[in-house]
């Protein structure tokens, strides 16, 4: 069961420290469609200055946010690209039901639709845990996890002996605020996709291996197929 089509889409859905975003690479692949990410687009678009990027970038200097229906086109002229003949993978987008909307509506233009839509759902304890507990060396650069991944002597790196400090963004009180602000915007789409059937939710808090396989089967994708 492909995608078909320029306009079909799955969707991926997850909050930060989900493993979101490996999982989506292994999926494009299986599946044989683009990996679409919506800040890589943005990113793409400003380096190669097109006009869709040029304009984003007219918002971001003056402070503002860019507009969803800006990043709907991007995806948009995405899903023109020759690779995309059989559809593509969204993944983390959209955030909102606002970008929702507006995705949707430029997909029924073209008469196209979101085929489904996999949301990895991790508890939110485990979501702060996995994100908080990063260490990294100040002279290697080398990374460490607090439980998964501690380094041999506390605060000391393995590698080089170098002192482990934690970036801001990886502090507590900032990664339970990032998931909180996820949860809140996002889970609102979550349940809009469940009423109309098309939803389906993954346990994430499992070993990679047995997420990809709920994966496979959530999709209608047969077993054993390797990236
Ligand atoms: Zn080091």
């Amino acid at each position: 069961m492909a995608l078909q089509r320029h306009d079909e889409v799955v969707l991926l859905l997850g909050a930060p420290g989900a493993g979101k975003g490996t999982q989506a690479r292994y999926l494009a692949t299986v599946l044989g469609v683009p990996h679409v990410a919506s800040g890589d687009l943005l990113r793409e678009n400003r380096q190669r200055g097109t006009d869709l990027g040029r304009a984003a970038e007219a918002y971001m200097d003056r402070g503002e946010l860019v507009p969803d229906d800006l990043v709907v086109d991007m995806i948009a002229r995405r899903l023109d690209a020759p690779d995309a003949v059989r559809g593509a993978l969204l993944d983390g987008f959209p955030r909102t039901l606002g970008q929702f909307s507006a995705l949707e509506d430029r997909l029924v233009e073209r008469g196209g639709r979101v085929r489904n839509a996999i949301y990895v759902e991790v508890p939110t304890k485990v979501l702060v845990e996995r994100l908080a507990g990063r260490w990294m060396c100040r002279t290697c650069h080398t990374t460490y996890h607090e439980e998964f991944n501690p380094p041999s002597s506390e605060g000391v790196c393995d590698v080089c002996s170098g002192e482990l400090f934690q970036r801001p963004d990886d502090r507590r009180d900032v990664v339970a605020n990032r998931v909180n602000v996820y949860l809140r915007d996002t889970l609102p789409v979550v349940k809009r996709f469940e009423q109309r059937g098309l939803l389906r939710r993954i346990d994430g808090n499992r070993p990679i291996q047995v997420v990809r396989a709920a994966l496979h089967q959530a999709l209608g994708l047969s077993e054993g197929v390797r990236a």
